[in-house]
């Protein structure tokens, strides 16, 4: 069990940092996203705290101890790699007890282990079967069983599922979450995969090019996103923006678009020049009545909703809504943005006006 906090971590590689001033906190028992595009820096942060890689600067806390260059052997973490990098001539049981006989642990005890675990994750009946001839499944317990065994603080994992094709990779992450339920041990784990971020974390982070953008619950980030980067990043489709020239004075509560005035709740911050307006394809509302207005381009039957995409003087708009509802290209429709979830951002910095 541990309490994980980051402060100020930065890591270049020569010239190059990979990440810049990176600071959050992973409470005690969560289950802990690092989200972001491929190279924003997510596996350079998880081997900085695994201590497989030094901080060039910043601190590293693991239940109050800074630990940022102190090496692996003494966080007492274990790092989930590929699931599958088992010994694949030794059986189950060895694979999972390996590491316990080389820490010369009594062999009582690690029997007392290995029956906690093969119960913990249900492979009570394969433990005398090769790990060669087991299915992926069974395979990526025997990998976990031999994470879990050591009882370590914490757990690293980056992209276990990644190798897995989809189906699979969901009934996966289900038993993962799952497990991770039962067993409480805080868990950190990479992804590029948002949707699996969503579903699975407590709390993300989200790394863009070796910075933070935000760091919060998976409804805050969906539902306030900090960037841009964040709302185009999270999200399918992701959020819409719709491009205005404007004023926002403080503790203002309404844009114009097109004449149409457009209620933000939330707004405090002053801004005036190129502004952004962010709404998710769920909260646009197709009505005769909008006063924004546009043209459909396409629709994308998708079963129980539909994607209709508009061309407004804004840009182009994506709305998700009922299959019933019926849209044709070429026709005009009006558009109701639901004021609750906007959020304005400035159109120079990316940033959200709150
Ligand atoms: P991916 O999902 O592609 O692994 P990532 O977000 O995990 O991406 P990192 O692996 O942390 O990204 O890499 C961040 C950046 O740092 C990349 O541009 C990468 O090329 C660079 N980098 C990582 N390790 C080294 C290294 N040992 N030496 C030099 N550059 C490195």
């Amino acid at each position: 069990m541990a309490e994980i906090v980051i402060k100020n971590l930065r890591k270049d590689f020569g010239d190059f940092t990979a990440v810049q001033s990176s600071s959050f906190t992973i409470a005690d028992g969560e289950f802990f996203m690092l989200l972001g595009p491929s190279g924003c820096g997510k596996t350079t942060t998880l081997r900085m705290i695994a201590g497989l890689e030094l901080p060039t600067s910043g601190e590293i806390y693991i239940d109050g101890e800074e630990v940022g260059q102190k090496p692996a052997s003494q966080r007492d973490i274990a790092f989930v790699f590929q699931m599958f990098a088992l010994y694949p001539h030794m059986n189950v049981r060895r694979n999972i007890t390996y590491p316990l006989v080389s820490q010369g642990m009594p062999r009582a005890q690690i029997k007392d282990k290995l029956a906690e675990v093969a119960r913990i994750l249900g492979i009570e009946n394969i433990l005398d079967r090769p790990v060669g001839g087991l299915s992926g499944g069974d395979r990526q317990r025997v990998a976990l069983g031999r994470a879990i065994v050591r009882d370590p603080k914490a757990f690293m994992m980056d992209e276990p599922l990644g190798a897995l094709d989809a189906e699979f990779r969901e009934r996966m992450a289900e038993e993962l979450r799952a497990l991770h339920d039962r067993m409480g041990a805080t868990t950190v784990y990479v992804t590029h995969d948002q949707l699996e971020a969503m579903q699975m974390g407590d709390k993300i982070v989200v790394m863009n090019h070796g910075v933070v953008e935000q760091f919060g619950t998976p409804q805050e980030i969906y539902d306030k996103p900090a960037t841009m980067f964040v709302a185009d990043f999270i999200g399918s489709p992701p959020m819409n923006f719709l491009r205005f020239d404007g004023t926002v004075t403080e503790g203002a509560s309404k844009v114009t678009l097109n004449g149409a005035d457009i209620a933000v709740p939330v707004q405090h911050e002053a801004a005036a020049g190129k502004l952004v307006l962010g709404v998710r394809p769920e909260h646009v509302i197709l009505s005769d009545t909008a006063g924004l207005r546009g043209e459909v381009l396409a629709a994308e039957y998708l079963g129980t909703t539909q994607i209709v995409t508009i061309e407004t003087a804004h840009g182009e708009v994506k709305a998700r809504t009922g299959a019933a509802q019926s849209v044709r290209p070429g026709e005009t429709v009006g558009l109701d943005l639901l004021p609750r979830t906007l959020t304005v951002f400035d159109d120079q910095t990316g940033r959200a006006l709150r």
